[in-house]
């Protein structure tokens, strides 16, 4: 395929790079791509061993101290260019990300999007890594805060947004002074690689020193440990389940150093009497079905009043049957398929789950057989009637099921089951009433990291800070003021003057 061709992606790929040199890892075995649309075997990747990783950390931390004490702008122009660099390569790394990980076309191209619009964001950042200026309390004193570089950061991702996670991250570290290394799902490790290869362009121009942008692929239990123990790693990005996160955030605890734990999430809408439907249901079925329910932010459950519940349950059941399910890289398709057979299991299972519990699904719940459909990933997305307290619901179930449920009375009841859940990732209200939306926003209101009225619970911008509260992990990523956690603070305190006053007045004379 010409795409890969472009994209630098051999029949063979070697698991670990420097930046522009790739290692030649070779004894950890390889892993075997094939793609979730098609079944079709794409390439594959020699894993990474603990000694090439050694390789990788040494080399990006002795870049840390050159590329440090870069001018922050400078390192912006670097990100500048990548941000380029990927608007040429926009389409081809949108098709393999799609080919890849199976989410449709124009969400693959989104998710490259998303890598060129948070380079242009980190750029702008790199002028304004501003602290701020105290007055001290003593004459003759100036008092400020500044923000210094960290050091090596690893971003381990998952693999349903195989590329754009690691820009949120890397861009923003890059222009703060830290160098980075990147772990990437072994699921999906030809979009890192293409990555990769797409910025290595630019690193050559620009002689930048060897180890600011790493990868490695590599296994969890073995590089991922070594990575997650590692003191010369004083920050850690982890985006993926609450499993993983809670046992990473432990290990890295441990060992004092910083995490931003991105996990799981199980997402609500809450539809009220004065919910738009014309905005509602499109909303709700693109955040249910989309990606086949494999986002982070994917809508999970909808809360939906009882005075409407019969209406929007037939307007969704007419939604999902006109849902067209096949591969993604055809325009026409609405959904495409899970990631592996594994993920399909689990659908299933999760659906017999809710069956025993009392739910009843009302829509889906098939596996699809057949040519289109031989790579055994595709499902039809299922619509059920369930209870919150179900225990099912209050998983995350990595898949396209949509539980709906009936609130009664107002708001706050509704409030009540949104935030009746241990994740707490994204949310959304649909309302037309300025005392619903208000509610739903205020200290009462939803206890997510991200809280919408009038649109879905998917589809973030990067201009704002990505991350959830509770098991979803507390981490903060991409916009607003996130860069500063890439960077450590140190406050300044100086004095001018020509005696030594102690602060709080304290008296010592000697
Ligand atoms: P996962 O937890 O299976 O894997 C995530 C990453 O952790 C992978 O790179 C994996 O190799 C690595 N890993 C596994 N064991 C490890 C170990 N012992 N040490 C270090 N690294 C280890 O998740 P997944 O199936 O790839 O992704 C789906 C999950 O990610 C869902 O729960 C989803 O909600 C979550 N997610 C969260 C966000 C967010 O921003 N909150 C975004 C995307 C995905």
């Amino acid at each position: 395929m010409e795409f890969l061709k472009r994209l630098g992606i051999k029949e063979k790929n070697f698991g670990a790079s420097t930046g522009t040199k790739w290692l030649e890892t070779a004894d950890q075995g390889e892993l075997k791509i094939h793609s979730p649309a098609t079944g079709e075997y794409i390439a594959s990747v020699y894993q990474a061993s603990e000694a090439d990783y050694e390789k990788v950390v040494q080399t990006a931390h002795d870049a840390f101290l050159k590329w440090r004490m870069i001018p922050a702008p400078k390192r912006g122009e670097i990100v500048r260019q990548i941000g380029n660099r990927l608007r040429e390569f926009k389409q081809d790394l949108g098709m393999l990300v799609s080919y890849e990980m199976g989410k449709s076309l124009q969400e693959g191209l989104g998710e490259v999007q998303e890598m060129i619009d948070i380079c242009d964001f980190a750029v702008g950042q790199s002028r304004q890594l501003y602290g701020f200026t105290m007055q001290s309390e003593r004459p003759l004193h100036r008092m400020y805060d500044q923000y210094q570089p960290l050091g090596v950061v690893c971003t381990i991702s998952a693999f349903n947004f195989p590329v754009a996670v690691w820009s949120w991250n890397a861009m923003l570290a890059a222009v703060c002074g830290d160098t980075n290394i990147w772990k990437p799902s072994s699921k999906v490790p030809l979009s890192a690689i293409a990555s990769q290869n797409i910025i290595q362009q630019v690193l050559i121009d620009n002689d930048v020193p060897e180890g600011v942008f790493a990868l490695i692929v590599g296994r969890g239990a073995t590089i991922g440990e070594q990575i997650l123990n590692d003191k010369r790693i004083p920050l850690i990005s982890v985006t993926g389940s609450t499993r993983v996160g809670r046992h990473a955030g432990e290990v890295i605890a441990k060992r004092f150093g910083k995490a931003i734990l991105e996990l799981g999430g199980n997402n609500a809408v809450i539809l009220t009497p004065d919910a738009d439907l014309k905005i509602t249901i499109p909303a709700v079925v693109f955040g249910a079905v989309g990606t086949a329910g494999q986002r982070c932010t994917s809508t999970r459950r909808l809360i939906i009043h009882e005075t409407i519940y019969d209406k929007v349950k037939a307007t969704l059941l007419k939604a999902y049957k006109s849902l067209k399910i096949g591969n993604p890289l055809d325009q026409k398709n609405h959904v495409g398929p899970l990631i592996d057979k594994g993920a399909v299991k689990e659908f299933t299972t999760a659906l017999e789950r809710v069956k025993k519990e009392g739910g009843k699904v009302i829509y889906g719940g098939e596996v699809l057989e057949g040519e289109e459909y031989k790579s055994g990933s595709y499902v039809v997305p299922a619509l059920v009637e369930a209870e919150n307290h179900y225990e099912i619901v209050q998983e995350e179930t990595f898949a396209p099921i949509l539980y709906l449920m009936k609130y009664n009375g107002d708001i706050h009841n509704a409030i009540e089951l949104q935030n009746g859940v241990v994740q707490g990732l994204s949310s959304s209200i649909f309302t037309n009433n300025l005392r619903e939306a208000e509610a739903f926003l205020s200290p009462e209101g939803s206890d997510c990291g991200i809280a919408n009225v009038n649109i879905g619970t998917s589809g973030a911008e990067i201009g704002g800070a990505f991350g959830g509260e509770k098991e979803t992990g507390g981490g903060r990523e991409s916009g607003s003021d996130s860069w500063k956690a890439y960077m450590r603070r140190q406050t300044n305190t100086i004095n001018y003057g020509t005696k030594l006053p102690f602060a709080q007045g304290i008296k010592f004379d000697i």
